[in-house]
C-alpha cells in the first residue's frame, strides 16, 4: 500500500495533463495514469490540429500532446503508463489499483478518461483516419472544401455534422441503416432543406477504399443486398460515443447515457473529493480546449477542496 498522494489523476488526454499541470504547478505532486496503450488521448490518434489557440500554423496532435506532457512534467507531475483497473472512491481516502495490482491512496482524484467514439468497425478504417476518414466535422470540416462527403448516421449529431458540413462541402450524402431518421424534427428539416445534403437509405457502408486518402466507398443495400459504390473523400462516422466511465458505475452518478455526472459549472461529482473533466462529462463540445479549460477547472476545485482540509 503506498503512501496517501493528494491526488490522482485518471486519463492523460487534454484534461488529463492539463490538471496534471495546474495541480503539479500547486505543489500537490499529481500522480497520473495515463493508460497503458494511450497514452496522451484521443489527439494521438490525428494528424493535424487547427484549432487549438496558440499554434497560428496548426500543430500534428502527438506533437500536442508531448508538448502537454512535457510541461506537467517538468513541474513534478508523476506520470505512470498503466491502466486503472479498479477504484474505491467514496471513502475519505479513496483507492485506485493499477494493472500490477498496487493500490494507490488519494485524498482527491479526478477523472479524465475521455470517451470512445463508436467505430464502424472496417479494414482501412483506422489507416484512413485522419486521411478522409474522420468522427468530428467541427475538427476537420474545414479540410473539405468544395469535396463530396458521406455522413454515417441517423441522430442529431450525424444531421448536426451534415449541416455543418454542408457549408464547405461540394455534395454531403448521409447514409443510414433505416428508412427514417432518429434525429429530432428540427434537425431533421434543416437536412432535408438543405440542397446540398442527400440520402442513402436502408444502406451501411461495406467497404472502405483508398491506399493514401479515402476514395470511395462500397455500400450494401440492406433491403436487397446490392452494392453500390460512392466516390466520397470524406467519411464522417456520427454513430455515437461511449464513456469511459465503466470503473466508476454504482460509485459514481452517471447520466442515461453513461457520460459523469458534475455540479456545473463545478467540476465535482457526487462523491467528496472527486472531480471528472473532459469529454468523460461533456456531450456537448468535445473539443481538446474545452476538454483542457474544465481540466484546469478540475484542477482548481481538487486544490480548493485540499486546501478546506488542512
Ligand atoms: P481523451 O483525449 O480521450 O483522453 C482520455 C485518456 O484517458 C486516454 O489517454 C486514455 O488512455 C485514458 N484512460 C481511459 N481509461 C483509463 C484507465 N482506466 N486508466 C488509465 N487511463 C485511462 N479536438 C479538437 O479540438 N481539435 C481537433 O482537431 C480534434 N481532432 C480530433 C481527431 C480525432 C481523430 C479525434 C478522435 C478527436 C479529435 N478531437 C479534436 C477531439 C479531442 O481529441 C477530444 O475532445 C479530447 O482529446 C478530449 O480530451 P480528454 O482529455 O477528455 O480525453
Amino acid at each position: 500500500m503506498s503512501d496517501v498522494r493528494n491526488v490522482i489523476i485518471i486519463g492523460s488526454g487534454p484534461a488529463g495533463y492539463t490538471a496534471a499541470l495546474y495541480t503539479a504547478r500547486a505543489s500537490l505532486n499529481p500522480l497520473v495514469f495515463e493508460g497503458a496503450v494511450t497514452a496522451g488521448g484521443a489527439l494521438m490518434n490525428t494528424t493535424e490540429v487547427e484549432n487549438f489557440p496558440g499554434f497560428q500554423d496548426g500543430v500534428m496532435g502527438p506533437d500536442l500532446m508531448d508538448n502537454m506532457r512535457a510541461q506537467a512534467e517538468r513541474f513534478g507531475a508523476e506520470l505512470v503508463p498503466d491502466d486503472v483497473i479498479s477504484t474505491d472512491l467514496t471513502g475519505e481516502i479513496k483507492t485506485v489499483t493499477d494493472t500490477a495490482g498496487t493500490v494507490h491512496r488519494a485524498k482527491a482524484v479526478i477523472v479524465t478518461t475521455g470517451s470512445q467514439h463508436r467505430k464502424l468497425g472496417l479494414p482501412r478504417e483506422d489507416e484512413l483516419s485522419g486521411r478522409g476518414v474522420s468522427w468530428c466535422a467541427t475538427c476537420d470540416g474545414f479540410f473539405f472544401k468544395d469535396q463530396d462527403i458521406a455522413v454515417i448516421g441517423g441522430g442529431d449529431t450525424a444531421m448536426e455534422e451534415a449541416t455543418f458540413l454542408s457549408r464547405f462541402a461540394k455534395s454531403v450524402t448521409i447514409v443510414h441503416r433505416r428508412d427514417t431518421l432518429r434525429a429530432s424534427k428540427a434537425m431533421q428539416d434543416r437536412a432535408f432543406a438543405d440542397p446540398k445534403i442527400k440520402f442513402v437509405w436502408d444502406s451501411e457502408v461495406a467497404e472502405i477504399h483508398g491506399e493514401q486518402k479515402l476514395t470511395h466507398l462500397s455500400l450494401r443495400n440492406l433491403k436487397t443486398d446490392e452494392i453500390s459504390e460512392l466516390p466520397v473523400t470524406g467519411l464522417f462516422i456520427a454513430i455515437g460515443h461511449d464513456p469511459r466511465t465503466e470503473l466508476f458505475g454504482g460509485q459514481l452518478d452517471l447520466d442515461d447515457e453513461g457520460y459523469l455526472r458534475v455540479e456545473a459549472p463545478s467540476t465535482r461529482t457526487n462523491v467528496t473529493g472527486v472531480f471528472g473533466a473532459g469529454d468523460v462529462v461533456d456531450h456537448t463540445y468535445r473539443q481538446a480546449i474545452t476538454a483542457a479549460g474544465t481540466g484546469c477547472s478540475a484542477a482548481l476545485d481538487a486544490e480548493r477542496f485540499l486546501a478546506a482540509l488542512a
